[in-house]
């Protein structure tokens, strides 16, 4: 693993740490740091960082908490606090 796929690794778990805290803020600016790493290194995120994490908002989700997840037609919905909304094939 190059070293910039292990620093997106490690803000991921930094980012759910924060947003398990309560603390949205640093979450967001952890999650917006590893986006930053990604881009400039031409990496993939992770599956797990895109699936927690809100393209418009750059906020760490936490279902029940600042997001809604619902299931439709064979997919994973999930609604950020902002409005926006992603979806997974489900699995
Ligand atoms: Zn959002």
């Amino acid at each position: 693993m190059s070293v910039a796929a292990e620093r997106i690794d490690r803000l991921h778990a930094l980012a759910r740490a924060a947003a398990a805290d309560g603390d949205d803020e640093r979450a967001s600016a952890y999650v917006r740091l590893a986006r930053r790493i990604a881009e400039r290194n031409r990496l993939e995120l992770p599956r797990q960082f895109k699936r927690f994490t809100c393209d418009a908002c750059d906020a760490y989700l936490r279902p029940g908490k600042n997001a809604r997840v619902r299931l439709r037609d064979g997919h994973v919905v999930v609604t950020c606090d902002c409005g926006s909304q992603a979806r997974y094939p489900y699995e």
